[in-house]
């Protein structure tokens, strides 16, 4: 009896510690290396709102309007799948101004692949984009940040820089308005990218309900302008990352 109640406690603080990790720590930490994840030591006090997953017929469409209504230019990186879809929603983003980058194709993590599907991935997700925008990306981000040294070499061979972030808004945790912008307004620094999604819930690639995301974003470009803070695409960021040197 008593065995039994032991091994229910280790499942459930198992399952618990599980997800407490992936709710509130950032694996993308444990893979800078070699990736442009923030502009350092900018003078000026810069951020870049990036938005992944999509595009998604729902979520998209409103994200822009209210970019467009604070007048900020973003950049989105779409999966493969979702962009064949939703050609003309990856369109509309990319008519208003904003940037597209490559988050693969299928949205799996890439660690597994061999060096042939990981090169596949990338092009098929790159001539999705293509067709649907004329847009071709320098910008590479791995779904859920994983990627180790030797897809590195390969995504940067092929004329790619890796993107990840360094400020991760966990949206998809569906936390409220309130919260996100709480959080966010707190832990910012000048050359932060932020995370969001436009598309994905949680355990799925599409479906997940974006309305926190989208009320955020006129709330916190507020209140950051208030403080002196600038909103810039990453191709933006990464000028100045030049330029510093
Ligand atoms: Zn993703």
């Amino acid at each position: 009896m008593y065995i039994i109640l032991i091994l229910l406690a280790i499942i459930f603080a198992t399952a618990a510690g599980f997800v407490a990790f992936t709710i509130f720590f950032d694996q993308a930490v444990l893979v800078r290396r070699d990736t442009f994840y923030r502009l350092k030591n900018s003078k000026e006090k810069l951020i870049a709102l990036t938005f992944d997953d999509g595009p998604s017929p729902v979520w998209t469409p409103k994200i822009l309007e209210q970019l467009q209504k604070v007048d900020v230019k973003a950049t989105f990186f779409m999966t493969g799948e979702h962009v064949t879809r939703y050609p003309e929603v990856a369109r509309s983003a990319v008519e208003e101004g904003h940037e597209i980058g490559n988050h693969s194709y299928g949205h799996r993590v890439l660690v597994y692949f061999t060096d042939e599907e990981l090169t596949r991935e990338i092009k098929d997700t790159q001539e999705a984009i293509r067709q649907a925008t004329g847009v071709t990306t320098e910008y590479f981000r791995p779904p859920k940040a994983w990627l180790f040294r030797r897809e590195k070499e390969i995504i940067r061979k092929m004329g790619y820089k890796i993107i990840l972030w360094s400020l991760n808004s966990k949206d998809w945790v569906n936390f409220s308005d309130k919260y996100l912008i709480r959080y966010l307004v707190r832990n910012i620094r000048s050359g932060d990218i932020l995370l969001f999604h436009d598309s994905g819930g949680a355990f799925k690639a599409e479906g997940g309900d974006r309305q926190q995301t989208v009320r955020t974003i006129p709330l916190l470009v507020e209140k950051m302008r208030g403080k002196g803070f600038s909103f810039v695409t990453v191709g933006e960021l990464l000028k100045h990352e030049v330029k510093i040197g």
